[in-house]
């Protein structure tokens, strides 16, 4: 592997109230890379007296108001200062990614860690110009509705963005004058590691902003289940985010917030505006990120009369997404974060086969650096709605593709899922788009176009796909309350 590990920082320790600390118990696992399955360090393995101690230290930093109680302003100027961090550690954090859970290097700076400081940066500039309300009452009485921080905000975010998932959340909650304890995912620890330091660096005070490597049943279930937390932020599957809510619910009924799967559905119309537009989307989409997106494109709806034009340019694309070492720069498609996943997602294709879906590209594993964890982009036709492939989420460059008939079936088998986080409907016929998008139950729905997206507008989903939005001011919700106070006045003049 071409790349000088030397210069970058690889410290598993947690980040507590300020501090590198191991494991209370001394506790570690191996933290392994998917480019090449090397070891790359040791990671503290957090249990519950870690969760405890950083609970404790961000308790104490919400009630001496070191965070809290500094003006908007000045956690603006912080929250900047952040994003300037991120920037300026650019090529490391983006190495830290790639490394850590195998997405090209190119889209690890080009796309995560700029759209992670941007984030930081926009929350950061918000919380200055939001004013609350004053209701409109009878003149005996001055009613207030403000918005104060929930306290201790407990993070838990998945390993497929993981510098990005962190950042959606703590820049909220962080400028909304929360205290924060983020356990990231056990398979891509290092990079919200390294974010606690800069955070420090850039100015947010000890005990603000703490970061617990560890295990969900382990360091995740006793950060839910804390009795002092105040509300949980969850990104990840489905399975796990519904144990986050009886959590919330066994405990002290903490605000919970998850950010779940998607199986999401691409229709596109035989009046498409651009199909090879169209084409490009639907590959790039479910090849992106290795198809370990929550809202990868992985139900490719086609009008029947356009399939085989269709799938025709489709793969005729697929030699550019191959697999392959994801720290060269040409590199668009990467490793598959671990041997797990990669099982997985080998396991959905043979299931695909077993149900008589037509493998019509890829299905195999390969191995473009030895010992790392990779599979080729796949294409299933023939792909019915009630089949496996096309009701559970895989998690990898595996596309289903579907046929319909007309706008109802096609909107009648978009909405025949448990999910409904995101969704796309091509089209030249306005009064279709219109209609179609609106009969979508989903959160997001795009028009000519997948995967356009920035910080201003919300993101997260119907159904099962979770509760709760990040991003845009929408995500500020989440990490407040609403507070009424109703002042009487005696004698109006
Ligand atoms: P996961 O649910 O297995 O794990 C997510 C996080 O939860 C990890 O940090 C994990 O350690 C922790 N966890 C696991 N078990 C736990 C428990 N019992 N108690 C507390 N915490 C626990 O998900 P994953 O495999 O890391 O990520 C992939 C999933 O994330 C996919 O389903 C994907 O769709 C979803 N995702 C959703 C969004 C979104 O915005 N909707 C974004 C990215 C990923």
């Amino acid at each position: 592997m071409p790349v000088d590990l030397s210069s970058l920082t690889l410290d598993g320790r947690a980040v507590i109230d300020g501090r590198r600390v191991d494991a209370a118990d001394g506790r570690t696992f191996d933290c392994v890379s998917p480019v090449d399955g090397r070891r790359l360090t040791t990671v503290a393995r957090g249990g519950p007296a870690d969760i405890d101690a950083a609970v404790a230290a961000a308790r104490a930093a919400f009630a001496e108001r070191r965070w809290a109680g500094q003006p908007p302003a000045a956690r603006k100027r912080v929250l900047i200062r952040l994003a300037e961090r991120i920037l300026a550690h650019a090529d490391e954090l983006a190495l830290l990614e790639t490394l850590d859970m195998g997405k090209p290097l190119r889209y690890a700076k080009s796309v995560d860690v700029h759209a992670a400081a941007n984030c930081i940066r926009w929350y950061g500039e918000a919380v200055d110009k939001l004013y609350d309300q004053i209701a409109p009452t009878p003149e005996t009485a001055l009613a207030l509705i403000t918005r104060e921080p929930l306290g201790v905000v407990g993070v838990i975010v998945p390993w497929n963005y993981p510098l990005l998932m962190a950042a959606w959340k703590i820049a909220p909650a962080l400028a909304a004058g929360n205290s924060v304890v983020l356990k990231p995912s056990e398979k891509s620890p290092l990079s919200a590691l390294r974010l606690a330091e800069l955070a420090l660096e850039a100015g947010v005070p000890p005990g603000v902003f703490n970061v617990v490597p560890g295990f969900g049943p382990e360091a995740g279930s006793a950060l839910a289940l804390h009795m002092d937390v105040d509300g949980i932020a969850f990104t990840g599957s489905t399975r796990v985010g519904k144990q986050i809510h009886v959590m919330a619910g066994q405990s002290n009924l903490k605000r919970a917030w998850t950010e779940l799967g998607g199986k999401s559905p691409n229709i596109v119309f035989a009046d498409c505006p651009d199909l090879d537009r169209a084409v490009q989307a639907a590959v790039a989409g479910i090849c992106f990120n290795q198809g370990e997106s929550c809202n990868a494109p992985s139900r490719l709806l086609l009008e029947a009369s356009i399939k085989d034009a269709f799938l025709d340019k489709a793969l005729a694309l697929l030699p550019r997404y191959q697999p392959a070492n994801p720290l060269d720069k040409d590199t668009v498609m990467g490793a598959i974060v671990d041997r797990t996943q990669l099982d997985t997602v080998l396991r959905y294709i043979a299931q695909g086969q077993a149900e008589g879906a037509r493998l019509l590209a890829g299905g195999q594993a390969v191995q473009p650096v030895p010992g790392g964890f990779y599979v080729q982009p796949t294409v299933f036709d023939g792909v019915t709605n009630d089949m496996t492939i096309a009701r559970e989420e895989i998690f990898g460059p595996v596309l289903s593709v579907i046929t319909f008939t007309d706008a109802a079936d096609a909107v009648r088998q978009a909405n025949d899922s448990i999910y409904g986080l995101q969704a796309a409907v091509w089209t030249r016929d306005l009064n279709k788009a219109h209609a179609v998008a609106r009969a979508l139950r989903a959160g997001t729905v795009h028009v000519n176009q997948y995967d356009e997206d920035d910080i201003t507008v919300p993101f997260g989903g119907f159904k099962q796909s979770g509760i709760g939005r990040d991003k845009s001011l929408h995500a500020f919700d989440k990490y407040t309350e609403l507070k009424t106070t109703w002042i009487r006045i005696d004698s109006p003049l």
